[in-house]
């Protein structure tokens, strides 16, 4: 089976072939990323307009090549994926529409995509694992523990009552002039700081539910920053380093409790997963790791480009949903707010 992936909700146009053998087994046959991070960094954020111009001038282009890469034409396609939301509503329907046009006119299935479910089903795409586990998605536009017990099955165990962790991340990074995106910039300064030095807030830890909350810690960091002048390049790595390890110290409490409440939910876990931007980060990985090893899971990391936004987490979440036949029509509307657990259907019993 091979599905072609359209990805365009925020700040990455990208598209991807991905396919599976007789056995279910996923390859990728293409991942084609174009990142729009050059046209953004003067704004220190993502700007709606200027990332709905660039999708448009390069999607159509991207498509053609995932697809020359992957030797394959439209006609050799079971099917068109593209993410329907969440994200930039400029952005989603240019992706959309897209996937629709060639469904269209190749007589393909249709699939809509939530977004998150392709991150939600990226560790599938690379080793088997099987339902249920437990995923913590955190990427500059989400913060999410999620029970993922099936395709189109998720209950969000937690999720940020205001900053994502990246957005902290790249907040922090702004303000202590490191420039964007700063999650790489506040790990690099971090490396050489020292994380005892400044005492900052750790929001939400302890509670029993597994929800986070970063703007008091970004707060604290600015407070600090400001009492210091001037600012010196040993003053930030410190900040940084400081910064870095309340964040860890955050997620791996949060995500303990989160698997903790697990199996009221989704029964016991087979693995914990990190997906989204964030999961780049060196740090909380190694926190990641001691907390699976204390639960005696095994912690699944996607590969860097599959952490971040592309077309293979689409194509792949596409298929996953087309092999159970799930399917869209024509009609189907971009969706730029779409809560995971909020799927339109739920898949009972796609434990495959
Ligand atoms: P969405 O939330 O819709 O997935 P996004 O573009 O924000 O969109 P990603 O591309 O997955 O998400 O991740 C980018 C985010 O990850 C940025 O906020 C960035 O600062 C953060 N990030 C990247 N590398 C690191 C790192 N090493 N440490 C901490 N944060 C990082
Ligand atoms: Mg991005
Ligand atoms: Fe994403």
């Amino acid at each position: 089976m091979r599905v072609l992936g359209i990805e365009t909700t925020c700040d990455e146009t990208a598209a991807a072939v991905v396919e599976t053998d007789e056995t279910g087994r996923p390859f990728i046959r293409s991942n084609e990323v174009l990142s729009q991070i050059a046209a953004h960094a003067a704004y220190g954020g993502v700007v709606p307009e200027i990332a709905a111009r660039a999708h448009v001038e390069v999607v159509d282009r991207l498509v053609a090549r995932a697809l020359e890469q992957a030797g394959l034409k439209l006609a050799d396609m079971d099917g068109v994926a593209a993410a329907a939301g969440p994200g930039l509503i400029g952005g989603v329907m240019i992706g959309l529409t897209t996937a629709k046009a060639l469904a269209l006119v190749a007589g393909k299935s249709l699939i809509a995509v939530n977004h998150l479910e392709g991150h939600a089903l990226t560790p599938r795409l690379i080793e088997q694992v099987n339902f249920p586990y437990l995923l913590l998605l955190a990427s500059g536009g989400h913060t999410q523990l999620i029970a993922v017990r099936g395709v189109g099955d998720y209950v969000r165990l937690g999720t940020t009552v205001d900053d994502a962790i990246g957005e902290a991340f790249d907040k922090v990074a702004k303000m202590l002039g490191l420039g964007y995106p700063g999650g790489p910039k506040v790990e690099a300064e971090a490396a050489g700081g020292d994380a005892l030095r400044f005492a900052l807030p750790r929001p939400m830890l302890g509670r029993p539910v597994a929800d986070f909350s970063l703007s008091g810690l970004k707060t604290a960091v600015r407070l600090e920053a400001e009492r210091i002048v001037p600012l010196r390049p040993r003053d930030v790595a410190d900040l940084c380093a400081s910064f870095q390890a309340a964040v860890v110290d955050v997620v791996v409490d949060r995500t303990r409790t989160a698997l903790r409440s697990f199996h009221e939910k989704a029964g016991y876990p087979t693995a914990l997963v990190v997906a989204g931007g964030v999961a780049a980060n060196q740090a909380i990985r190694r926190g990641l790791t001691r907390l699976a090893a204390e639960s005696g899971l095994r912690l699944v990391a996607p590969p860097l480009p599959l952490c971040t936004d592309n077309g293979a987490i689409i194509a792949w979440a596409g298929l996953e949903r087309l092999r159970l036949g799930l399917v869209d029509d024509l009609t189907v509307a971009a969706r730029p707010r779409w809560p995971l657990d909020q799927s339109r259907d739920t898949v009972a019993g796609a434990k495959a």
